[in-house]
């Protein structure tokens, strides 16, 4: 650091220190105003001119060295010198103030911050050439951060002083009245009475709406500024355009139809989404039959010397597909026409914020104008990149329900929930499977003890489970496909028939308009929202697989009611779509469910908790039913019964979370699960058990020797 550097930062660091060694921090409290006010007026009403230069002067020296304080000298300005002056006098000083600190903070860090991070804030510096005007009125009008830290940061961008200077005077401005006609009120208190004059309570009051109105402001006209470039129509066909008729799309119209808004629903393939034709129905009717060639299997675990089973492959494709046209109905484009929807079966394209062209079957477009439009789009499966995928082929859950062979060597890539539930699936309808995955463990999201039982079964199931192992490339030797794998530095090959990807789905978020209304992607490449599902433009809302964070039905239909209440009443208010308790589950045996935080998540972020594990072998019914396998594992704050998450691992762990699922949105403790009766004998006295064991350990032990005493007593 060169020696001017070093000065500004001695004198700087002197300055700060004496502030604080010698506490005169206590000078910038209102009791202290109040204790001197009479004589700083009399002061005042002598040497106008020098007590406005000294109020300014140690206004600025505040500001620029980010002291506490500037809240309150700005009370006291209004106070002394009334609205009209107190406001000319500290909006210039606070502004140089800022100004000097911006400068400050520029000449001491900012070669240092860009050269470590030259690389990193250059999107910064982008946006801030680009937008940094607008972003720091915003922060000045609602000031979200301390005006200290926005003084600092800015001097690290690339913002010139004189617009630094400029913007900050307009954006302080509106709060600066505010607080000052505040302080003008202050110095009418005389008495206890006059606390609560109406002056005082206005002034209050809007120092307390300020902020409200000023965020009202901000958005609107971030609004104007994102549709101003696109013509709006004089009238409107429709409320609401829902892009897509997966679990988001459906909900979302569903609740617009209700609420008796026009809406319009585009779907450009099958109605019901992924979940219905591709995803949770026919899984869950494949695992139902597979479930079921598993426990024929075990028959002599029941007692019953031999059972088989003689099936085709081809039939229970067939049952899967026959279990999907009986939930077809519910929703088909007659169910949603019948509930006030009107359904186009079309490929939806945003035109405008205001536009939405559908090509219709026909050929034909037809342009829908809307008020508002939810984009639904949902995911697809993620093929990797691999060399010699395409020479191999893959299927992926798409199109894996078109197969009536069954594969002799199944090889799925990917560790996840999908892959898993397929893997075992397959398995147990007597394809050769292996299961590849790059990460140590399978479902990776869950504890570790999680996936060892996974793995423990599927191993057990002929399953073979390859772990640390990177598909490199896939190649065609002799006729037979290969994968070469790379496991601890060393190639593995794999042989295999039939090849199904499951590594992952990617949201829709191209081809559609996104791109041409510049609507941005997230990291994870799904569609930009805030907390409410709004995207960059005011009436422009995503929900479900294309929005994220997660991927789930329940989750997609939980979002849909934000997007569609948003959407059509946002003017007046707009609700943060709550992520606080989101269930889900895997339906391998052994299922495995999960609700809040579990161990390794809790560790990650540093959240304190205690752990109680209940073992599932040792219960009932679940020995009865030769599933005595799993277990509770409740997280909770430590010492308290608050539930900050569950797993649970075994038989039908999917329904048996849903109690605390339920006990956790409402705020219910594991006392009063504990004081609930369970029905006996039944998989979810579980739960109860899991709930005694956490009272158990928390047992007033003082007490209970006390009462052990007592006892002794009695007996004499
Ligand atoms: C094998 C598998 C098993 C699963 N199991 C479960 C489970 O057990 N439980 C669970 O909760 N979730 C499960 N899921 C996830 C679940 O299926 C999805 O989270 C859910 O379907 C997402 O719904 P969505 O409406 O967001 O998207 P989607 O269902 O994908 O719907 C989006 C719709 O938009 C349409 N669309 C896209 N672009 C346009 C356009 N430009 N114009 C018109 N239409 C368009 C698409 O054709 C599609 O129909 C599973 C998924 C898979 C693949």
């Amino acid at each position: 650091m060169d020696r001017k550097k070093l000065l500004l930062l001695a004198l700087l660091a002197a300055l700060l220190a004496a502030f604080f060694v010698f506490d005169l921090g206590r000078y910038f409290s209102l009791e202290f105003f109040k204790s001197q006010q009479a004589a700083i007026d009399a002061y005042y009403q002598a040497h106008p001119l020098r007590t406005l230069l000294i109020y300014f002067l140690i206004y600025v020296a505040v500001t620029a060295l980010s002291l506490p304080g500037a809240a309150i000298m700005t009370l006291a300005g209004g106070a002394l010198f009334g609205l009209l002056v107190g406001t000319v006098v500290i909006s210039f000083a606070s502004s140089i103030g800022a100004t000097l600190a911006f400068l400050v903070s520029r000449f001491l860090l900012r070669d240092w911050v860009q050269a470590r991070f030259g690389e990193k804030l250059k999107a910064i510096n982008e946006g801030v050439a680009r937008e940094g005007g607008f972003y720091l009125f915003t922060l000045r009008l609602v000031p979200v951060f301390p005006f200290f830290v926005i003084n600092l940061v800015m001097g690290l961008t690339s913002m010139s002083p004189g617009r630094f200077y400029w913007v900050s005077q307009l954006g302080m401005l509106a709060g600066t009245v505010v607080y000052v006609n505040a302080g003008t009120q202050i110095a009418r208190i005389e008495s206890a009475a006059g606390i609560l004059s109406p002056g005082l309570l206005i002034s209050f009051a809007l120092l307390g709406l300020f902020p409200l109105a000023a965020k009202k402001t901000i958005d609107a006209a971030k609004a104007r500024r994102a549709l101003a470039r696109w013509p709006r129509p004089a009238k409107f066909d429709r409320n609401l355009v829902v892009i897509g008729a997966g679990s988001a799309g459906l909900v979302t119209a569903y609740i617009a139809a209700a609420v008796k808004a026009k809406v319009t629903m585009v779907e450009r393939h099958r109605m019901g989404g992924d979940c219905l034709n591709t995803g949770c129905v026919p899984s869950k009717a494949l695992i139902r039959s597979a479930k079921l060639l598993s426990h024929i299997r075990r028959a002599a675990e029941f007692g019953i010397a031999r059972a088989s089973a003689d099936f085709d492959f081809a039939e229970v494709m067939e049952r899967v597909q026959r279990v999907v046209k009986t939930i077809e109905p519910h929703d088909s484009v007659e169910r949603y026409t019948g509930l006030g929807v009107e359904v186009l079966q079309g490929e939806a394209r945003i035109a405008s914020p205001y536009r939405v062209d559908v090509k219709l079957a026909d050929g034909t477009t037809r342009s829908l104008t809307t008020r508002a439009i939810v984009i639904a789009a949902g995911a697809r499966p993620f093929v990797p990149p691999i060399p010699g995928i395409e020479q191999v082929g893959c299927r992926t859950s798409d199109d894996i329900w078109d197969l009536r062979e069954l594969p002799k060597r199944l090889l799925v890539l990917g560790g996840g929930p999908i892959g898993c539930e397929l893997a075992q699936c397959f398995a147990r309808f007597g394809s050769q499977v292996t299961q590849v995955e790059m990460l140590p463990r399978l479902m990776i999201r869950e504890d570790p003890e999680v996936s060892e039982l996974v793995v423990k079964r599927f191993r057990a199931e002929g399953i073979e489970v390859l772990l640390e192992h990177k598909a490199l490339r896939f190649e065609v030797e002799d006729g037979e496909r290969l994968l070469i794998a790379e496991h601890r530095r060393r190639e593995v090959r794999i042989a295999f028939d039939v090849l199904l990807c499951a590594v992952g789905r990617v949201a829709n978020t191209s081809g559609y308009g996104l791109e041409e209304l510049g609507i941005p992607t997230t990291p994870a490449r799904t569609v930009q929202t805030d907390d409410t599902l709004q995207t960059v433009y005011p009436n422009i809302y995503a929900c479900g697989d294309v929005a994220g964070p997660y991927q789930f039905t329940h989750t997609a239909a939980h979002q849909a009611w934000y997007a569609a209440v948003n959407a059509l009443f946002g003017t007046f208010r707009r609700f943060k779509a709550d992520y606080s308790v989101i269930p889900w589950s895997t339906f391998t045996e052994p299922e495995a469910a999960r609700v809040g935080l579990n161990e390794q998540e809790a560790r990650e972020r540093n959240i304190p908790h205690e752990v109680t594990v209940y073992g599932i072998d040792d219960l009932d019914r679940a020995i009865a039913d030769g599933e005595a396998h799993g277990f509770v594992k409740v997280l909770t704050v430590p010492g308290k019964d608050r539930i900050l998450g569950v797993t649970i691992v075994g038989s039908h762990a999917g329904d048996l979370i849903a109690e605390y699922v339920l006990a956790m949105k409402h705020g219910i403790g594991l006392n009063r699960i504990l004081g609930t009766i369970h029905i006996y004998p039944t998989l979810a006295e579980a739960n109860k058990y899991a709930a005694g064991m956490w009272k158990k350990a928390h047992a007033p032990q003082r007490l209970l020797a006390w009462v052990e005493r007592y006892h002794t007593w009695r007996r004499g």
